[in-house]
């Protein structure tokens, strides 16, 4: 799951880029409204969140210009400035949670995991596909309750495949869910996560099964 920070306090987005990292999330950075607008139109992310007071663009014509162009991502918006007027305005927009500054790095965390259990329409915070479990909150999986050890990248590329409930998801996606701007993108990359993460889950019935052309998906067979 890729993330885009938007935000002009480097510091703040530091702390916020570490934070989510350490959940587990890909993190982009931008420190204007003029570099989330493009950001936006060019890669997919899963979560927007938005500062209001952003140079060049504000927060909330960032947000006015997303909704525009239709789009779904859920934002959560982060705000030093107190007046519920502001609030109103970026919720009337389509923004879906708000805080404000200052906040818990934890509240943040816990916000996000929430916004993206209800824009996933998953009501239980546990993601499930038959016998396997993938936690967003710990960042651990499990088959039939027995822990897997993988990697943070093959969690990320299982819990992408997890959210997909067996539909396919191409290597492009892939790519831009667990990739961030400073590192260097590659296919075989995750060709290797994906052969990893079989020869993990491999014994159970559970398996990532390579659809021609468009991709990778779980599905099951009788062991
Ligand atoms: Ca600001």
């Amino acid at each position: 799951m890729r993330i885009l920070i938007s935000e002009d306090d480097a510091a703040l987005a530091e702390a916020l880029r570490f934070a989510l990292k350490q959940s587990g999330f890909a993190v982009d950075w931008v420190s204007n409204g003029l570099d989330a607008d493009e950001a936006l139109k060019g890669a997919e992310f899963g979560l927007l969140i938005l500062d209001l007071g952003l140079p060049k663009i504000d927060g909330l014509e960032v947000l006015r210009r997303l909704r525009r162009r239709n789009s779904t991502l859920p934002v959560l918006i982060l705000s030093g400035r107190e007046q519920p007027e502001e609030k109103v305005a970026g919720l009337d927009l389509g923004a879906d949670d708000y805080l404000v500054k200052p906040f818990s790095v934890n509240e943040l965390q816990a916000r996000v995991r929430a916004l993206l259990r209800r824009c996933h329409g998953v009501a239980t915070p546990v993601l499930t596909y038959r016998e396997l479990s993938f936690d967003p909150a710990t960042r651990t999986a499990s088959i039939s309750g027995h822990a897997l050890q993988l990697s943070l990248h093959e969690l990320s590329v299982l819990e992408v495949l997890v959210r997909r409930f067996g539909r396919p998801v191409s290597k492009e996606q892939l790519v831009e869910q667990i990739y961030t701007y400073d590192k260097e993108v590659s296919h075989n990359a995750i060709e290797v996560y994906v052969h990893r993460l079989r020869k993990k889950i491999g014994t159970t019935g559970l398996l990532v099964r390579t659809h021609y052309g468009r991709g990778y998906a779980l599905d099951y067979v009788e062991p």
